[in-house]
């Protein structure tokens, strides 16, 4: 048996400490590093539970500074990969490549929609892949832990020759990765929205990277979940929102689809909604308690460790102090591993 972090970003991943580091062997002069890692852990940690997604976002955005060039985004990888390693007994670490590419683009001086959709894909995209693949080869005979990889396809979908173009790239490399993600932080009146043309890379995709995990009942209540589970995914990111409906716990738990419940994420980036569901829903117990109480599948992740100010092995703790079934938990995290090493 084993503790595995199985819902983590590389790009909420980078410590304080491994920015300077960073920044430090390649010279990098923004002023966000020109400080302590005390103060720069000020920028980058929430302060604060706020159901303002945004301000969670601009954690991330600040931290993307240092992604100037391949060579410091595959050092900033290996010690994300590292400390990840030092946290947990294995994980799976989501790489968010489109997103990353483009502010490679952006810190380069470079307007990305500039960049035809095969240049941006064959020249940026893939050599940062590439890149992220080397570093966690490295971290993994170093640290001698088993690291799983998994594409993050956002769902602000910004461009859909570019994505397409992406897309095509990735299916070379399915063999270095486990599956795909649907992630991303939207506003506007549907909060978790599945873009027709998204649907369509997500689908060509599949066919070299069936394993689909989906965020959906984060921000969303659970019809948002509903609407997930007719693409079939193995995986749903937080899907607290499930608690909501014994219809969509009872077609969770028949499907045999894993919920991978971030407790902290969800304390401090939707705290109106979560006090919602304990009142509402779960006679105060919190979503996780509630859906391994209903037969649902679920594991454990650490989300963005770094602006969340969390580790994965700070989030076994707050599920073991609210009552989590620590034997299941465990279970159902090497089912799902089980399901991952297939
Ligand atoms: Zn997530």
């Amino acid at each position: 048996m084993a503790w595995f972090d199985l819902h983590r970003h590389l790009e909420g991943s980078h410590s304080p400490r491994a920015l300077l580091k960073v920044a430090g062997e390649f010279g990098i002069t923004h002023a966000l590093f020109g400080r302590s890692e005390a103060e720069l852990a000020r920028e980058l940690v929430l302060a604060e539970p706020s159901d303002d997604a945004t301000k969670f976002y601009a954690c991330i955005v600040k931290a993307r500074a240092a992604y100037v060039s391949i060579p410091a985004v595959k050092a900033l990888a290996l010690e994300a990969f590292r400390e990840a390693a030092d946290d947990s007994d294995g994980f799976e670490m989501r790489l968010s490549l489109f997103s990353m590419t483009r502010t490679l683009l952006e810190n380069q001086k470079r307007v990305w929609r500039d960049v035809k959709p095969v240049e941006f894909a064959e020249a940026f995209a893939r050599p940062l892949l590439l890149a992220v693949i080397e570093a966690r080869d490295q971290a993994q005979r170093e640290k001698n832990k088993p690291m799983l990889l998994r594409l993050g396809l956002s769902r602000t979908f910004e461009s859909d020759s570019h994505y397409v173009a992406l897309g095509e790239m990735v299916k070379e490399h399915a063999a270095s990765l486990v599956g795909l993600d649907v992630l991303g932080i939207v506003t506007g009146v549907d909060t978790e929205p599945l873009p027709e043309g998204l649907l369509r890379v997500l689908e060509s995709m599949r066919r070299s990277l069936p394993d689909l995990t989906i965020h959906a009942g984060e921000f969303a209540g659970h019809a948002s979940v509903d609407r997930t589970l007719a693409l079939q995914p193995r995986g749903v990111g937080h899907g607290v929102h499930s608690v909501q409906s014994n219809a969509t716990l009872e077609r969770l738990a028949k499907e045999g689809v894993t919920l991978e419940v971030c407790p902290t994420s969800n304390h401090l980036l939707i705290p109106s909604a979560l006090a919602a569901l304990k009142r509402d829903h779960t006679q105060g117990a919190t979503p996780l308690v509630a859906l391994q109480k209903a037969s649902v599948h679920c594991v454990l992740g650490s989300d963005d460790p770094t602006p969340m100010g969390t580790s994965f092995t700070r989030e076994r703790e707050v599920a073991r102090e609210s009552g989590v079934d620590l034997a299941k938990l465990e279970a159902d995290i090497m089912r799902r591993w089980r399901e991952l090493s297939r």
